[in-house]
């Protein structure tokens, strides 16, 4: 499979992405993919049990996604 910018490339998860980017020695390829990726879950304390001590406070977790995220892959 010849690898040219502005060609298809899978990214990591599978999803149809577009080369936006090729190394010199063509070893890593940046490739955008326009869906949906879980970029970081991050821990926020929870507001419905004040009344526990700090330490067992509960975690909620909150999803952050990102879209047209930009993957390197090395190839
Ligand atoms: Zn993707």
């Amino acid at each position: 499979m010849e690898l040219k910018v502005g060609g298809s490339f899978k990214c990591p998860e599978g999803h149809k992405a577009k080369i936006v980017w090729i190394s010199e020695d063509k070893k890593v390829v940046a490739a955008r993919c326009p869906r949906e990726h879980l970029k970081k879950v991050v821990k926020v304390i929870g507001q419905t049990k004040p009344a526990l001590s700090y330490r067992d406070q509960p975690r909620e977790e909150r999803k952050i996604y990102v879209k047209n995220m930009v993957f390197l892959i090395r190839i």
